[in-house]
């Protein structure tokens, strides 16, 4: 039986693909009715309660985790009975944004231009190296563009370093990319790595709404740079499991701006899109099974379901759409669910995710 910690969509997902190879999965989560409750023997605890952390852990081959702020301590204690993958020093340093990405800059792996800011003489200096337009972020904590600002002169620089507490803090220059990308990737317990093809992202109010898969346009250059910098980080930590990188593209220029050591929303295109899906290709790597192929299927459209369940009857009319919903109840701005529109013969693919977008924007039934 595999253990993960947290039981929100993504250990759902990875519960219904361990499922599929037989394996058992426990869930460590803080409330009782997370979305994996339904598909896996649900432990509530909290993360850093070591008595509940052990019971947990009690009897399982391996733990993995399905979200990035799991206290790397828990990980970290776990890891002292059981293996833990991906392993808790790849979670330490995707935990914070400057660790990162000096990190990417020591593997070679380029960046936007940064500076840490722990107070105001930090900031004036990160203000000079990286200058404005920039992005003022905070080190820990932030997701779907939570805990940032974009900053386009010193007034609105200055008010940023107030808001967000100034001190552990990472100016990053603004970046007028022409598109964001994400690579998502696999290795395996004997150091063999699979990449999924590069696809394009569309954010909006600093959440993923679309994912393009494979991202169209990209040449075999700028995929093997994406496999060269995924490569280095996953041999860097002698990785096991799916991680993903978040990228900016300008032209045929890649830029790296964060990983996820965990599967990823960019990687739900997978399910029906890929060979095998990331779900079970890092269930096979957390079990020590093969890896499974992460060749295309058929390019496919990925769009997030966010704060509203469209009618299901609507959607699985639209050729070459699946529906995978997470048994959330929708709130303004949760993702409650995804559709992947695969390309199929005799369907006109642009015009069905407009369809699709449309529809999954109707009332909830
Ligand atoms: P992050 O939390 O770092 O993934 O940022 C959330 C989103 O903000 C990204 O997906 C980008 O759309 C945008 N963003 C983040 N950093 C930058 C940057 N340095 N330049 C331009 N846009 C950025």
């Amino acid at each position: 039986m595999i253990g993960i910690l947290g039981g929100g969509q993504l250990g759902r997902m990875l519960a219904l693909a361990a499922h599929r190879l037989g394996i058992g999965v426990r869930t460590l989560e803080t409330v009782a009715d997370a979305p994996a409750s339904s598909v896996s023997e649900l432990y509530v605890g909290s993360f850093d309660d070591v008595d509940a952390l052990d019971r947990f852990a009690k009897g399982l081959s391996a733990v993995t985790y399905e979200f990035e702020n799991v206290p790397v301590g828990a990980a970290q204690h776990l890891a002292e009975h059981v293996p833990v993958y991906p392993p808790p020093s790849a979670l330490e340093v995707a935990q914070d944004r400057w660790a990162e990405k000096r990190l990417f800059r020591s593997l070679g792996i380029d960046t936007p231009a940064f500076a840490i800011i722990d107070d105001d003489a930090s900031f004036e200096k990160a203000l000079r190296e990286v200058g404005l337009p920039a992005v003022l972020k905070t080190r820990r904590g932030g997701y779907d563009g939570k805990g940032q600002y974009v900053v386009k002169t010193l007034l609105e620089a200055r008010q940023a370093y107030q808001e967000l507490g100034r001190a552990g803090l990472i100016l990053e220059e603004f970046v007028h990319f022409d598109r964001e990308l994400s690579l998502v990737a696999v290795r395996s317990q004997e150091g063999e790595s699979r990449f999924y093809p590069l696809v394009e992202n569309h954010h909006r109010e600093g959440i993923l709404r679309q994912t393009i898969a494979p991202a169209p346009g990209v040449t075999p250059a700028v995929e093997a740079v994406a496999d060269i910098w995924a490569k280095r980080l996953l041999d860097h930590w002698n990785y096991v499991g799916v991680f993903a990188v978040e990228l900016f593209a300008i032209g045929d220029k890649l830029l790296a701006n964060e990983i996820a050591p965990r599967v990823h929303n960019s990687g739900h295109w997978t399910m029906e899109g890929a060979e095998v899906c990331q779900f079970e290709n890092h269930l096979r790597a957390v079990a020590g099974l093969p890896l499974g192929s992460t060749a295309v299927r058929a390019p496919t459209t990925m769009i997030n379901l966010i704060g509203q369940i469209p009618d299901r009857a609507s959607i699985l009319s639209l050729p070459g759409a699946h529906l995978h919903l997470y048994g959330k109840e929708p709130r303004p701005g949760r993702k409650v669910g995804h559709i992947n529109i695969r390309v199929v013969p005799d369907a006109d693919h642009a015009e069905v995710v407009q369809q699709a977008l449309r529809r999954a924007q109707s009332d909830p039934t």
